[in-house]
């Protein structure tokens, strides 16, 4: 276990499972994919990471390309953010907003990206339904609830301009009729329907993914943490903590907001990792369901800067998270499943006798430019990379991972340092964080500015 300076040490525990509602849910009997490292091993592309990325990576390289690929994973496949998100499988990964992303890259680019963000929902669809992954899909579009009227009108503007200048295929519902189709609740003002999106069982899709990269030839290798990098002419040598090594002559750095900065120093102070939690109740009863007038299957999210995220799952249960604390330690994780608790029964009253489940957290992964990052390393071109999803990793990390993989094995623009079909939005590595020890403390005072807007606001 890599002990991070930025985080407490509970958070890098890779030999545990999160005790989350997705862990619980598994299939009876069910198995994770891989098997151990048992002796040192040669192949031509070694991941660190048994993630979306990394999987998505290992799929497409061994199916479309009969590539000698490698996943290095320190926990279970699916021990990350990938295996414990919510679920929602939508449209995002930056942080600008689609004005900011016009402003910053011209319209045409905004487009391109829009448009690779519609195939990425697209394609996590299609791969579940091509490997047959019981993913359990729900809903149609993520529904982003307005909880003012003045937000409402503001969301009319923002979805106006997705659909005539991006082609986004999403609607405005008006209050009243998103209290027939939606829920009803004394904060809903209306919502914006942004498709295409929908929710899903993330950890089901992370297994399944992992077994079809098996399947097309990939090897995965879990309980396997790289813990010491070296080079030998142009090879790479990934020591492991099973005591056995892998020798590659390209490795595709997959780690997103675990990033192990300490193993190269490409890797540091690139990530900003930043705490996401989730709080699970039991099974609500058809009373309760009613007392809400909850009827959509879509996961949603509210109107707020710092806003919360929303499922009803399939059996029932309602699930809800929002940003953790700074530190990352179990007492603070305890204190946000409380906060986490109130803030539901403030926004659903009905509920406030509901009990809690299942609580648990991770990291999701925002850049200093707040766009997602992908490339190659400059001072060595064989460590590709892609990370900094910003909370949209389900569509974004499996987008990015079959893109590594294409690059990788066709060779196509290998004297760029991106593949020029890419929106330049993701283009290459995103700038060093000043001082990256001080990278929470940023965070806390980012979210802090957020919420004093929100209070404002007075929501
Ligand atoms: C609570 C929470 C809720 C979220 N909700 C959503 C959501 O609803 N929708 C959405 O799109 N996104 C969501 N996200 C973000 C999303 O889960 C991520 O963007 C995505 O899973 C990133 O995938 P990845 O493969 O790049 O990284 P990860 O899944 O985090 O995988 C990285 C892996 O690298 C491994 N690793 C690190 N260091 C080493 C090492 N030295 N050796 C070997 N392995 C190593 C880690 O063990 C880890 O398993 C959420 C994240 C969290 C934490």
């Amino acid at each position: 276990m890599f002990e991070s300076p930025l985080f407490d040490k509970s958070l890098y525990q890779f030999g545990n499972k999160q005790p989350s509602w997705w862990e619980a849910s598994l299939s009876a009997g069910h198995t994770d994919p891989g098997q151990s490292l048992s002796s040192n091993q040669t192949c031509d592309v070694a991941i660190i990471g048994g993630g979306y990325t990394g999987l998505s990576a290992a799929y497409h390289l061994a199916k479309e390309f009969q590539t000698d690929v490698r996943v290095l994973e320190a926990g279970h496949i699916g021990w990350g953010a990938s295996g414990r998100n919510g679920g929602f499988c939508c449209m995002g990964g930056t942080m600008l907003g689609a004005h900011g992303l016009v402003k910053k890259f011209g319209i045409a680019e905004t487009q391109k990206y829009y448009h690779a963000q519609m195939e990425a929902v697209d394609l996590v669809r299609s791969i579940a339904q091509e490997e047959q992954i019981d993913f359990e899909p729900q809903g149609d579009c993520e529904l982003v609830v307005a909880e003012k009227l003045s937000h409402f009108e503001d969301l009319n503007e923002e979805c106006a301009f997705k659909v005539e200048k991006l082609g986004l295929p999403s609607r405005m519902i008006p209050k009243d009729e998103f209290a027939e189709i939606g829920y009803d609740a004394p904060h809903q003002h209306g919502a914006f329907a942004e498709a295409p999106g929908f929710g899903l069982h993330p950890l089901k899709y992370c297994i399944g993914l992992g077994d079809a990269a098996e399947r097309a030839g990939a090897k995965l290798h879990p309980q396997c943490e790289v813990t010491r990098w070296e080079k030998e002419g142009d090879v790479h040598i990934l020591h492991t903590g099973s005591g056995y090594s892998i020798r590659a002559k390209r490795v595709i750095v997959a780690c997103n907001g675990f990033m192990p900065e300490h193993l190269h120093k490409g890797l540091q102070s690139r990530a900003m990792p930043l705490q996401s939690q989730i709080i699970v109740t039991r099974p609500l009863t058809e009373s309760e369901i009613a007392a809400h007038h909850w009827v959509t299957e879509s996961p949603a999210v509210n109107s707020r800067n710092v806003y919360f995220y929303y499922r009803m799952l399939p059996d029932k249960r309602f699930m809800i998270g929002g940003r953790a604390d700074f530190k990352g330690t179990e007492k603070g994780a305890e204190l946000t499943a409380e906060r986490l608790r109130q803030s539901m029964i403030s926004l659903w009253p009905e509920w406030r006798d509901v009990a809690i489940d299942y609580s648990w957290r991770g990291f999701v992964c925002f850049t200093s430019e707040f766009r997602p990052a992908v490339g190659r390393l400059e001072d060595d071109p064989s460590i590709f990379f892609g990370f900094g999803y910003h909370g949209n990793g389900v569509n974004n990390a499996t987008w990015i991972g079959r893109e590594l993989a294409r690059w990788l094995a066709t060779g196509n623009d290998s004297n760029n340092p991106v593949p020029a079909h890419l929106p330049a939005i993701v283009h290459g590595m995103t700038s060093k964080i000043p001082f990256g020890g001080f990278r929470p403390y940023y965070a806390r005072a980012g979210i802090g500015w957020h919420r004093f807007k929100d209070w404002i606001d007075g929501v």
